[in-house]
């Protein structure tokens, strides 16, 4: 292998997200999406970033599916002198959302692969079969390089069984393959790692929460580097409460709305993965809107506030117990990079517990991973933003022999 380049590939049902890395010193050299593929108001957003940052190019134009999408993405890369056939890309890393139990470390893709990757549909019917479509697009633009799977659920397979399994009939459950798989786990990898780096530890020796806040969230608990308990279950669906999901609840709900409600399973299901959490409290998704309202004193948004730390809190909670000693918190992904509001409002109260926030270093705006709980908590609250495509990309190139 001589490339050191790595093009990391997150194909979503109507979209593809891309970024090429340079891995000799992890530069970006262009980062780009496709939204709306298969629709008339497609786009395709290119943006080179090296040398120098060259402007962003924007195509608006049908763009049928993922093949026609992936070669619009070449033809832009080959523009930048980045074209998929220079000797210099040395492998394809994809983004899949669901690797069971079964893939518990990035793996190289052959037939075999793809065919575990479609067996796993039924666990995720969103997700595996788009990232399908991406993988075997891929394959067939480039069928002599490397490409390699990097799967959200690898991290979370440590889980020791009393975590994974749920307290249901156990032959149903295998039957099913209904068990917690965790989900954002390359985040969760990432995050855990950088954040031992963070306190100049080696990740074994600590034992850390993630709270990883986007619109999606999750949290887990990683003990030496290894993850005990995650929040996600069988599905994204599971845990806190989420930009537009609803996290926890009781599984009852579901039959009452079945029954009572004269709902359809997918009528339950598109209201609690869709229609709920924030969006369902108080009509808006994003944290910024949320906190412009309540500092107009909305009380609507005020409780959904509310009822989202209520929950964090809670996993907090769980997560000391679980571990026994938390060396740190760190928050992660769009809310709990920015919003210092729920950072300070997740640890309120917590003192005893040896968690606290300093009100100056929490309100720093920064890029940077830091920490922001005062010099004499005994359990570091840190901030520390996450990056998938460079974990995707160093697991990637790992693998297909590089550093
Ligand atoms: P995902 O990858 O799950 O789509 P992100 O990690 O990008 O999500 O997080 C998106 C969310 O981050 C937004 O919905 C918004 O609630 C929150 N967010 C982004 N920027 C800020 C900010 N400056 N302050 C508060 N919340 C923010």
């Amino acid at each position: 292998m001589t490339g050191t380049r790595i093009l990391v590939l997150n194909s979503g049902s109507s979209s593809v997200k891309y970024q090429l890395l340079d891995m000799r010193d992890n530069a970006r050299l262009a980062v780009g999406l496709v939204e709306r593929i298969g629709e008339e108001t497609s786009r395709l957003k290119h943006t080179p970033l090296h040398p120098g940052d060259a402007a962003a190019r924007e195509q608006n134009r049908p763009i049928a599916d993922h093949e026609e999408a992936l070669k619009a993405v070449a033809a832009e890369l080959a523009q930048d002198g980045l074209g998929l056939d220079s000797p210099e890309l040395a492998a394809i890393g994809h983004r899949v959302v669901h690797g069971g139990k079964r893939f518990t470390e990035p793996t190289v893709i052959d037939d075999a692969v793809l065919a575990e990757i479609e067996r796993l549909i039924p666990v995720a019917p969103l997700h595996n079969p788009a990232n399908l479509t991406g993988i075997r697009t891929a394959m067939a633009l480039r069928p002599d390089l490397p490409q390699v799977a990097v799967f959200d659920t690898a991290f979370h397979t440590t889980m020791p069984e009393s975590a994974a399994r749920y307290a249901i009939d156990v032959k149903t459950a295998d039957e099913h393959r209904v068990r917690r798989y965790g989900f954002h786990g390359t985040s969760h990898a990432y995050v855990s790692r950088k954040t031992a780096e963070l306190l100049g530890k080696d990740p074994s020796e600590v034992n850390v929460i993630v709270l990883h806040l986007g619109n999606g969230a999750s949290a887990s608990a990683v003990r030496g580097g290894v993850c005990v308990d995650t929040s996600m279950g069988l599905t994204p669906l599971e845990g806190l409460v989420m930009g537009t999901r609803s996290g926890d609840i009781d599984p009852a709900v579901i039959f009452h709305l079945m029954r009572v409600g004269n709902m359809s399973a997918d009528d339950v299901d598109v209201l609690l993965n869709k229609k709920s959490g924030l969006i369902g409290l108080c009509g808006d998704n994003d944290m910024r809107e949320i906190r412009r309202r309540i500092d107009e004193g909305d009380q609507e948004a005020a409780l959904a506030f509310d009822i989202y730390i209520h929950r964090l809190k809670k996993y907090i909670g769980a997560y000391y117990a679980v571990l026994g000693r938390v060396d740190a918190v760190a928050f992660t992904a769009g809310v709990g990079e920015n919003a210092a509001p729920v950072r300070e409002a997740a640890v309120a109260g917590l003192e005893e517990l040896g968690l606290a926030v300093d009100g100056e270093l929490n309100s720093v705006r920064s890029d940077e991973a830091r920490i922001v709980s005062p010099e004499y908590a005994r359990v570091a609250v840190a901030v520390v933003p996450t990056d998938e495509e460079l974990e995707i990309a160093q697991q990637t190139y790992a693998l297909v022999g590089g550093a």
